[in-house]
């Protein structure tokens, strides 16, 4: 059985030309049943005749993951956890910001990138989420939305995983989540955040997509980034800034630095002047992270006085900053903050 969930228009054409010997159209067709009239079965299919409505069956599913648990915070945040058809749970949030409900997506069941401050990466990654389970994400969030008549209008790959060590699936989930006959979520509402894998980054600046890439910096010198981030050994600041530059000029657009302000490790003055010379001359603001401790680790949250001076300090060096607006810190529903904590039976 193939899951319907896991092709771009693009390649379900291809694959019912080639192998069923059905016009392209057919593909927009489907598309428009699964996406736009949320049809959940092939005999809802009335314009598609009864003989290939049968071969669908018979070689295709509509299978979703299901919503495991929910939770909803006193701000209207809402985390829930995806059940896998494999038994694993990832988390998925959804975020009620003023222009529009923000979906942050998982892509990897756990992560293999070990960063010092992260709890996604204290969970080893144990397989790649594929297309269908993230368009499963959403899916199942707009179902969470439909009582109150909303649905999803931004996607952030800021879940759990590292997007780029799971390139392909992730670009296919965004084509469906940007094409008109699916999501039809426009590209400069949908952001990708890495950890800074700059081989992937090389190629996603070649793509010809409108979308926002968030690169996670962290840190300002090699020094302190080799302390946070395991990946800076394999692609030291300077590779990530060159790679960064050359994203700027071919794609055109603006990047965002995250940055987490860790007490007593990132957020000095001099720490400041640092990242202003980092990423002097490239387009870019900076976002700056309240830490969600994290009890597995020693780092702290830096005082929210030093986190205003240090947006403070970034703004008098010529740096565009601000402060990321936090939501259901109640219920550690933080996007960047998610991990499985319930274990299946
Ligand atoms: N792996 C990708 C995307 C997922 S993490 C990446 O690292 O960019 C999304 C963002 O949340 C990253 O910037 C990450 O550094 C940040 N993050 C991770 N743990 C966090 C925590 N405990 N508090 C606040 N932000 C965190
Ligand atoms: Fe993985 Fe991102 Fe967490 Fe690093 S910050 S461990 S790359 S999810």
């Amino acid at each position: 059985m193939k899951n319907l969930f896991q092709y771009t228009r693009e390649k379900l054409a291809t694959l019912l030309v080639d192998e069923y010997n059905q016009k392209a159209f057919r593909a927009t067709q489907l598309f428009t049943w699964i996406y736009l009239k949320g049809a959940t079965s092939f005999d809802q299919m009335s314009d598609v005749s009864k003989d290939f409505r049968a071969v669908l069956k018979r070689d295709f599913s509509l299978e979703k993951p299901t919503i495991f648990t929910k939770e909803e915070s006193k701000d209207g945040t809402i985390k829930f956890l995806v059940g896998l058809a494999d038994h694993n749970l990832v988390e998925t949030v959804i975020m009620p910001y003023r222009y529009g409900h923000v979906l942050c997506v998982s892509s990897q069941v756990g992560c293999n990138m070990g960063c010092a401050f992260c709890a996604s990466g204290l969970l080893k990654k144990k397989r790649n989420l594929t297309t269908d389970e993230m368009v499963g994400e959403l899916l199942l969030a707009n179902e969470i939305l439909k009582p109150a008549k909303a649905k999803i209008s931004h996607v952030v790959v800021m879940g759990t995983g590292e997007p780029f060590d799971n390139y392909e699936n992730v670009m296919d989930f965004i084509r469906i989540v940007n094409d008109p006959k699916a999501f039809e979520i426009g590209a400069r509402h949908i952001t990708v955040s890495t950890s800074g894998i700059v081989d992937k980054m090389r190629q996603y600046a070649r793509e010809g997509l409108q979308i926002n890439l968030a690169i996670s910096l962290h840190a300002p010198t090699d020094k302190q980034r080799d302390q946070l981030m395991k990946i800076n050994k394999r692609y030291p600041l300077k590779e990530l800034m060159a790679a960064t530059k050359d994203y700027v000029k071919i794609a055109g657009r603006r990047v965002t630095f995250e940055y987490i302000l860790l007490k007593g490790v990132n957020d000095s003055y001099e720490d400041a002047v640092a990242l202003a010379k980092l990423i002097k001359g490239i387009l870019a603001y900076v976002n700056l992270i309240p830490y969600n401790e994290v009890k597995e680790n020693p780092f702290k949250r830096s005082d929210k006085a030093r986190i205003h001076q240090f947006l403070d300090w970034l703004t008098k060096l010529g740096v565009h900053a601000q402060i990321r607006k936090e939501f259901g810190s109640d219920i550690s529903a933080a996007c960047g903050q998610l991990r499985a904590k319930v274990k299946h039976g």
